[in-house]
């Protein structure tokens, strides 16, 4: 079995590396935070002290980081993965990035003689802590087969889009609804807080009609409604996907109106300090700005 590198262990990275101990997997893990890699060492990984040395070391390298720049200088950079990555070799990418990023990283692989996926995970980190995790794979469906155990050990539904940087456009396309639903139902709910409704009312009737969304049934009340707002996913990284997608967007010529404003309500939200939240916090940030009372369940 091929050894796995894993670089990244931050909320998403962390569960992913010890699903993958946890079901039998021979890991060698890195991340600048070095709690994080006792963590993992605890789980029988082996920490490393570089990404060259994971490279050097590993058959897979999977790297779950948080933007398209730490992304490229991990992977790309000057003592980075591929320059030590071992020929026939295979680089997974599981972090949410720019295409162009994807696209460029995918081209420097093949140069070298060396396998390129782009994996980004959908759902939940809550998901992700259970290994019930979605994914969107782009690659030959040579390197697709290579990485399909890893994927099934760390997740429940896995979808080949295409070829290599098709993974990350899908993310892309997702994560345009899954967070700029986030700024709907925070206006949503921060008019009817400031109508005085009853908040399980309203959900109930709004889970009864096709206002619903999944953010709303399955994130909103595990989070923000009853008060939790530590990450899962934070307004900062949220921002960063409406960035990614309004430029993509841009440089394709398709107008999104809706991306553009969405992501300038995150905007406001990280200026109103709220950038470290969990991204259903967004309705807190607006209740806060507008002196309405935050929503929250009973009980
Ligand atoms: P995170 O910030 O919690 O974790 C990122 C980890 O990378 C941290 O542990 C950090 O120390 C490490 N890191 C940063 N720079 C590094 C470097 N140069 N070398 C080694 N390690 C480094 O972020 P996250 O929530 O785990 O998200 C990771 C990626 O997954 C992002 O692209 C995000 O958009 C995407 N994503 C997140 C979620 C979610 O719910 N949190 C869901 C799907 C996709």
């Amino acid at each position: 079995m091929d050894m796995i590198g894993f670089i990244g262990l931050g909320r998403m990275g962390r569960p992913m590396a010890s699903n993958l101990c946890r079901k039998g997997f021979r890991l060698v893990v890195h991340d600048v935070n070095r709690q994080a890699v006792d963590e993992l060492e605890s789980l029988q990984a082996r920490g490393a002290a570089n990404a060259a040395q994971v490279a050097a070391e590993s058959g897979i390298i999977v790297t779950m980081l948080p933007n398209s720049a730490i992304v490229s200088e991990v992977v790309a950079g000057r003592g980075g993965v591929i320059e030590n990555a071992k020929p026939g070799s295979l680089i997974m990418d599981m972090s949410t990035v720019s295409p162009e990023t994807t696209d460029a990283v995918a081209r420097l692989a093949a140069a070298k003689g060396i396998g390129f996926v782009d994996a980004p995970v959908g759902r939940l980190a809550e998901h992700a802590d259970r290994g019930e995790s979605l994914f969107m794979v782009g690659g030959t469906p040579e390197d697709f087969a290579r990485v399909k155990p890893l994927l099934e050990g760390m997740g429940t539904t896995i979808h080949h889009c295409g070829p290599a940087g098709s993974g990350t456009r899908t993310k892309l396309v997702n994560n345009f609804l899954a967070v700029s639903l986030c700024q709907m139902n925070a206006e949503a709910l921060a008019l009817s807080q400031r109508f005085g409704l009853n908040l399980e009312k309203t959900l109930e009737v709004l889970h009864g009609t096709t206002a619903t969304n999944g953010q709303l049934k399955i994130n909103w009340p595990n989070k923000v409604l009853k008060g939790d707002t530590t990450p899962g996913f934070t307004i900062d990284l949220a921002h960063k996907d409406l960035s990614l997608i309004v430029d993509s967007a841009n440089a394709a010529r398709v107008p999104m109106p809706m991306a553009a404003a969405a992501r300038e309500a995150f905007s406001t939200a990280r200026a109103a300090g709220f950038g470290s939240q969990d991204f259903s916090a967004m309705v807190d940030a607006l209740c806060t700005i507008a002196g309405i009372e935050k929503p929250r369940l009973k009980g």
